[in-house]
């Protein structure tokens, strides 16, 4: 495949600095992606020539600026095949999305004695907001266990959805094992029972193709910084009817349709949801990544980070004394291996691979449910983006293989 690594790598200009002396193997994408030249410079003309605030002004520059932020909604709704724009909320984050629609769609969906179906191995900003609805509503959380390789178990998926449940809330892809969960499956599962399935999309928007139609997913949310966007920008993608339902959580100038001594009408969505001053620099941002992944392609990102993720994951698992976290191949693995080296605690293990130039993270990623079921507290974990290439993964292993020597040789 024509993939001009070396071009790419150049829009990365943080990619080119040394770390502790060392070249720098970014492999913590992850948690956040760097951002290419042309959102930096897309912000940066913003600032300079069409800053003003939006949806308010009758002059040039808030046309000018309300003009640009609107057109990031329709970027985003072609990126995601959404059927319409309004059904592009711009958030601050995953997060907020995913809070969001627990509060103002969970409290009106969820009532005592139903059930809340979420995976054993979600991110908290998956997890905490239901678990905080099921209380507020007498509900009751359960889990889908995963298969003793880490993948999604299917059968126990269709045993914990039933008749009670009301909402499924699952990552497309997980954070720290990495599997492309079996959307279509949780799809038909949820929706034969009438519930609400709401997809997690942090870790899947910058791997692959997101097509929100075909997933028939209720709701998705993701964050732009993960998408090399700037951070504080997120989107949530609502069922346009299911949107028009869904109440405010937030409430002030911007959002409302009139507002008397007594009693305030509100806009229709997405604006419902946008109360106060919004985020147009992250949004405008957010459009020039979308432009740039677009102009790559999803298809050949997915591509080529399967020909980068493939032997990487090979590599670590044939280290001896090295564990790997989920399925040991690449099959249906997006971006992210979690690993740990025998007898060395995962912070030692990111504090030496730092050392090396080589940037991983190590902790319980936002998802200490599963590393109980895992029985650690940590992993360190490696996670891949579009711009990375094999000196990366060079010095990821042999990086992991002097830090393993290291210690083994102080013990
Ligand atoms: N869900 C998943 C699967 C994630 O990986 C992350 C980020 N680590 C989040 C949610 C939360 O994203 P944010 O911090 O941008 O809100």
């Amino acid at each position: 495949m024509n993939w001009q690594i070396e071009a790419i790598r150049r829009d990365f200009p943080i990619l080119s600095h040394r770390i502790n002396k060392e070249r720098l193997a970014y492999l913590d994408n992850a948690a956040t992606m760097q951002q290419p030249r042309p959102v930096t410079a897309t912000v940066d003309r913003y600032y300079r020539y069409d800053h003003a605030n939006v949806h308010r002004g009758v002059y040039t520059l808030s046309e000018r600026a309300t003009e640009a932020y609107e057109g990031v909604r329709e970027k985003v709704r072609h990126f995601i095949h959404a059927h319409s724009a309004d059904e592009i909320v711009f958030t601050r984050s995953t997060t907020e999305s995913l809070n969001m629609v627990a509060r103002g769609f969970g409290d009106q969906v969820v009532n005592a004695g139903d059930e809340i179906v979420i995976s054993v191995a979600e991110h908290h900003s998956n997890l905490v907001p239901w678990q905080q609805l099921a209380e507020r509503r007498g509900a009751k959380l359960k889990y889908i266990e995963l298969n003793p390789d880490g993948s999604l178990d299917l059968e126990n998926a269709a045993q914990q959805i039933t008749a009670k449940t009301k909402i499924v809330a699952v990552a497309h892809v997980g954070n720290v094992i990495g599997v492309l969960n079996p959307m279509s499956a949780l799809e038909a599962l949820t929706h034969a029972v009438g519930a609400y399935l709401i997809v997690d999309g942090a870790q899947a928007i910058s791997h692959l193709k997101v097509d929100v139609q075909a997933l028939n997913a209720d709701f998705y949310a993701f964050s732009g910084h993960k998408m090399g966007a700037p951070t504080g920008i997120g989107v949530l993608y609502g069922k346009a009817a299911l949107l028009e339902q869904m109440a405010p959580v937030q409430y002030g100038g911007e959002m409302i349709s009139q507002v008397t001594r007594t009693a305030t009408t509100y806009k229709r969505a997405p604006l419902k949801f946008e109360a106060g001053t919004p985020n147009i620099s992250g949004a405008i941002g957010l459009g020039a990544a979308v432009d740039y992944l677009d102009a790559l392609g999803m298809n050949a990102i997915q591509t080529y980070e399967a020909q980068l993720m493939g032997p990487m994951l090979a590599r670590i698992v044939a280290i001896d004394g090295v564990t790997v976290y989920g399925p040991q191949t690449a099959a249906d693995r997006l971006g992210v291996v979690s690993f740990n080296i025998d007898g060395v605690h995962p912070h030692d293990v990111a504090t030496g691979l730092d050392m090396l130039g080589v940037e991983v993270r190590a902790g319980h990623h936002c998802a200490q449910p599963l590393m109980q079921d895992l029985n650690v507290t940590a992993t360190a974990r490696a996670s891949l983006a579009f711009y990375n290439n094999q000196a990366d993964v060079d010095q990821l292993i042999d990086g992991i293989k002097q830090v393993k020597e290291f210690f083994l040789h102080e013990s």
